[in-house]
């Protein structure tokens, strides 16, 4: 590689950090075949599964622990785990077999508590007159969904390969969602739709339907119908899948608490530099590929230079903002049952009616004696994790106010995990322009290749399932 490309990294670097790395720091220099950037669900996986196809990597991750949005919080007076990120697992593809090989065993996934009671955030109001769906009626919608989702899974899952453009679209893929339920009647379904992964898109019923298919498709519709497995780690503590990565690929192939500060990308390979966030060192990584399992968001890949067709396409994205927290408060405790936030408009039965964003969307009570409750914090791009810290504080507030259970305001926060940029979507427009054409002709342009959910589904194992067909592809480039 040439020489140029390390002076340049290493003076954009002392540029970036100037503060906190001196002139003279030499970057520790490694060569693999592939580096990898983020070492969440889809490069976490990407990691092994290169290694087991022969090829030498090295994983860069921002935090101290593998594993993006998976939070497992030790619960200390009944000493168990609690994942309040990613729940469960769908099993989905060669999932199952992955685990096997990472010795974890599974069990299924415990029932998450649902919501009694339904009152707006806002107002602090009881929605008295509402009527939660009859399962039955659920059920149905769902068995709708499905026979649709199932029509287009193939252009959808495990990735976007064979996506149509322009008129070849489906049309019901570029209807707005609630459009698409009051179509086929499945308005029952909605509530069960949005409290389980469709409340990450903020307002759902305004997003593209194939939006909503990415996070709540076939399999979530077969998994909640009992016609597809999920399962957790026998352990419950979703950790261990992540942790057990860690273990297999070893010290000297992940840079934990690190990211990229500069990069130089051509046909014939990349140069990486890297910085460790705790002790600012910087390394220099020489690889053939790279292969970016971060969001690709044009400010997030500052590093890698992006030239104008990376940044026509990557600045069409528009995403929402997701925080999973665990928090403790004696008046939830008093209260005694789940409690969801829904606007007053959705009584009786508008269930195409969800909360303004930025919005928390429950206070789902996971009993036990730490007296723990799970509210998520949904906003657009703006909602950063103080604003979302307040938000959270404001909703509950309202929701004391409005109680005649106590006044007690106290709410302690016991975990709080930022999962960043989410749902990455783009406009019909850019549907019909073609976008995901255009997205995927990017994989392999100057030696990068590009894992994670915005170029598949928003789920663990179908993400995984889509490395199973874009490795082979990358190495046979
Ligand atoms: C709260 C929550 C609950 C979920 N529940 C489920 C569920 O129950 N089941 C399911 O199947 N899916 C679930 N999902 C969705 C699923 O987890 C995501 O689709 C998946 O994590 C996306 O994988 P990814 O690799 O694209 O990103 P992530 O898994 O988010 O990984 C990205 C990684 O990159 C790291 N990173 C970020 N920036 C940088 C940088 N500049 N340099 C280096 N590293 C960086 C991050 O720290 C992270 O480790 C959930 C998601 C969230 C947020």
């Amino acid at each position: 590689m040439a020489p140029v490309h390390l002076i340049r990294n290493l003076l954009a670097a002392v540029f970036i950090y100037g503060g906190c790395v001196s002139t003279d720091a030499t970057p520790r220099a490694i060569t693999r075949d592939v580096v990898i950037i983020g070492g969440g669900a889809s490069g976490a996986h990407a990691a092994v599964r290169l290694k087991d196809m022969g090829q030498s990597i090295v994983l860069v991750e921002k935090q101290a622990i593998l594993g993006g949005a998976v939070d497992t919080y030790t619960a200390p007076l009944a000493g168990t785990p609690v994942d309040y990120g990613v729940f469960s697992f769908i099993d989905y593809g060669d999932a199952s077999a992955f685990l096997a090989r990472l010795n974890i065993s599974t069990a299924p996934p415990l029932q998450f508590p649902s919501a009694t009671r339904h009152v707006d955030f806002m107002t602090g109001k009881e929605l008295t007159s509402y009527v939660s769906p009859e399962w039955t009626d659920v059920v149905a919608a769902l068995e709708v969904y499905l026979e649709q989702c199932e029509k287009y899974e193939h252009m959808l899952v495990p990735g976007l390969w064979d996506f149509p453009e322009g008129a070849d679209i489906p049309e019901d893929l570029l209807m707005n969602f609630g459009e698409f339920a009051t179509k086929y009647g499945i308005e029952a379904a909605l509530p069960t739709i949005f409290i389980s992964t469709g409340l990450g898109m903020g307002k759902f019923a305004d997003e593209l339907t194939m939006t909503v298919m990415q996070t709540f498709g076939g399999q979530m519709a077969r998994a909640l119908l009992g016609l597809q497995g999920s399962f957790v780690p026998a352990s419950r503590r979703n950790q261990d899948i992540y942790d057990a990565i860690a273990a297999l690929l070893g010290d000297d192939d992940v840079l934990y608490s690190t990211t990229a500060v500069s990069s130089e990308r051509d046909d014939d390979g990349v140069t990486v530099t890297v910085r460790n966030r705790e002790d600012g060192s910087l390394t220099t990584i020489y690889a053939a590929r790279l292969l970016i399992a971060i969001p690709p968001l044009v400010d997030l890949l500052e590093p890698f230079d992006l030239d104008a067709q990376e940044e026509a396409v990557f600045s069409q994205w528009e995403y929402t903002r997701e925080y999973a927290v665990l928090v403790r408060s004696p008046f939830l405790t008093a209260l005694n049952e789940s409690v969801a936030n829904l606007p007053l408009a959705a009584q009786p039965s508008n269930y195409l009616r969800t909360p303004d964003v930025p919005f928390v969307d429950q206070f789902a009570l996971l009993g036990g004696p730490d007296e723990l409750a799970h509210p998520r914090i949904i906003g657009d791009e703006a909602l950063d994790a103080r604003g979302a810290r307040l938000l959270l504080r404001k909703q509950f507030a309202a929701l004391v106010a409005g109680s005649d259970a106590g006044t007690e305001k106290g709410l302690d926060v016991v975990a709080f995990a930022d999962h960043g940029p989410m749902h990455l979507h783009v406009s019909a427009d850019s549907h019909r322009k073609g976008f995901f054409k255009d997205l995927y002709a990017l994989q392999g342009r100057r030696s990068t290749w590009y894992t994670g959910s915005a170029f598949a589904s928003n789920f663990q194992t179908v993400l995984w399932e889509y490395n199973e067909v874009l490795l082979p592809q990358m190495l046979g480039s």
